[in-house]
């Protein structure tokens, strides 16, 4: 297991380096990175001071959009690709809260997320994590393990939630997550988390210490973001700021948009529902 404090890197995952699961730790207060992580953490916040609410917020609209799906949809199968180190509540806790039965997968590239998730999931029969990559989709649907996990044969949601932003447009990332999700039987929901263009300086900020700490990062349009849903019908409220964005109460009075703190408005959330 990894001890960032301990006195040897653990052979297995290269610490000179930062990883995006390990920086996102760094920012969410956890305690699961490394000298280039905290250093990758301090570009974030060099440039954007509330970066560490940022990723707070976005893992609270993670919450948020679960419980969405599995209160009000019925959703019961989460396939949740990115899905990060536990540090903070995250979606087999947020699922499990209301449907003990609910049946959850963790996808990560970081080799981290696996070792962290095997001993914290280790009594945990409804959730399992998984090292795979989301630019090769078929890997994930052909891997065993989760097709013994989940029943593609009834709804999964689909969980895409801060990932877009590490890939630029020429990768093509929408291709990917259409692959993952035309495999997904009728009733399954798309959930989406990703950086925002509007024109604000401290978007760009983000963008810019994406760049310097990971050399990834990217703001998109809200046009843009929308196309990731890949033509499937939003959820209301819609595509919106996290601060805005309540699933469950899409008619809840909302700040105004200029309203939010800046650093509020770097974040859009956004369901659609494969009918
Ligand atoms: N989904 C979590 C959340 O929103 O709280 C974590 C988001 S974190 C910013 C992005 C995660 O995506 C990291 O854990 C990173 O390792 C993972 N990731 C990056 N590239 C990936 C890829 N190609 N395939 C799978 N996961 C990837």
């Amino acid at each position: 297991m990894a001890t960032p404090d301990g006195p040897e890197a653990p052979p297995e995952f290269d610490t000179s380096q930062p990883t995006i699961a390990r920086v996102y730790d760094a920012l969410l207060g956890g305690k699961d990175n490394f000298a280039a992580d905290r250093e990758g953490a301090a570009t974030y916040l060099k440039y954007v001071p509330d970066a560490g609410r940022c990723a707070i917020e976005n893992r609270e609209a993670l919450v948020k959009g679960v419980q969405y799906l599995v209160r009000s949809a019925g959703i019961d199968q989460f396939l949740d690709i990115g899905s990060g180190l536990p540090t903070q509540k995250n979606t087999h806790q947020a699922a499990q809260e209301i449907n003990p039965e609910a049946k959850v997968v963790y996808v990560d590239v970081d080799p981290i997320v696996l070792a962290h998730g095997r001993a914290l999931l280790a009594t945990n029969d409804s959730t399992i994590v998984v090292t795979a990559d989301l630019r090769e989709p078929q890997g994930i649907l052909g891997n065993k393990e989760i097709q013994d996990h989940l029943d593609f044969s009834r709804p999964v949601a689909l969980m895409i939630v801060g990932i877009h932003m590490h890939f630029h447009d020429d990768e093509k990332p929408d291709e990917w997550v259409r692959t993952l999700m035309d495999a997904l039987a009728p009733g399954s929901y798309l959930f989406i988390t990703d950086f925002v263009d509007t024109g604000e300086p401290l978007q760009k900020a983000m963008e810019q210490a994406g760049l310097e700490s990971l050399g990834n990062g990217w703001i998109r349009t809200p046009e843009r973001i929308e196309q990731h849903f890949l033509g499937l019908p939003l959820l209301p409220p819609g595509l919106d700021f996290l601060a805005r964005w309540f699933p469950e109460n899409p008619d809840a009075e909302v700040p105004e948009v200029e309203d939010l703190q800046p650093y509020q408005r770097i974040l859009m959330a956004g369901i659609a529902l494969k009918a």
